[in-house]
């Protein structure tokens, strides 16, 4: 079981680990802790290195699996035994770009609630980019505009981000969970972590954020894509 450290600091660049697993077959190693997002809920997994004994390895993938997080490692050389010291350095950069990403998501997300009742049905990011389905009837292009400027308004508010792990049956009576599908978790799942932009969005997440929204950036939206009467699709930059 990996000991989750982005759950907690999503600031957190580098970190000591010693090497649990080894998977030859993959070239994967698992960590007893790492800072390494394995990718989920639309944000794409970290990339990075790991010193072991000497060796550098490149990190092009990373993964979860159960409650282990595998790190996909390069050929360079022979792979690590299990039990020895490792680091691990994230590409800082692009983390931080998708940080900022996932958050212009969620302020995205959080005031085209607030402002027209849309719900989001799904999402995708790479670093800087991003797009969010809604079911959002009434969108059309005149309204594009006004959907830029609210949401860089929320941002230039510096709403401050909170990160909160619940127990399942306390995450259960926040209502704003209801609506970004809480209710789909799975029976064993005993605690809930929470992404919340104060006054703005709440939501179940397990990804990495900044922790105020004037972080993000100018937030531009790109483009919108009808996907029928009711599904439209919002992209947006950020800069
Ligand atoms: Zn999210």
């Amino acid at each position: 079981m990996t000991e989750l450290f982005y759950h907690t600091d999503a600031y957190l660049q580098e970190f000591d680990a010693l090497v649990t697993a080894v998977l030859p077959d993959e070239r994967a190693v698992v960590l007893e802790r790492t800072a390494f997002y394995p990718g989920g809920g639309g944000q794409p997994c970290d990339f990075g290195t790991l010193a072991v004994s000497g060796a550098i390895y490149e990190v092009a993938k990373v993964k979860k699996q159960g409650d282990d997080v595998l790190h996909f490692l390069s050929e360079a050389s022979p792979l690590p035994a299990v039990g020895s010291a490792s680091h691990g350095t994230l590409d800082w950069a692009r983390r931080y770009k998708l940080m900022r990403t996932h958050t212009a998501l969620h302020v995205l997300c959080g005031t085209v609630f607030r402002d027209y009742g849309a719900l989001v049905t799904g999402g995708e990011m790479e670093p800087l980019k991003g797009r969010l389905d809604f079911e959002f009837e009434t969108m059309r292009g005149e309204l594009v505009r006004e959907i830029e400027k609210a949401i860089n308004q929320e941002v230039q508010m510096g709403r401050e981000i909170r990160v909160n792990i619940l127990p399942r049956d306390e995450a259960f009576q926040i209502p704003d969970l209801i609506r970004t599908k809480i209710n789909l978790l799975p029976e064993g799942i005993t605690h809930v972590r929470t992404v919340e932009i104060v006054g703005l969005d709440l939501q179940a997440d397990g990804g990495t954020h900044v922790r105020n929204t004037s972080e993000v950036g100018r937030i531009r939206v790109a483009d919108y894509k009808s996907k029928g009467a009711i599904n439209k699709r919002i992209y947006i930059e950020v800069e």
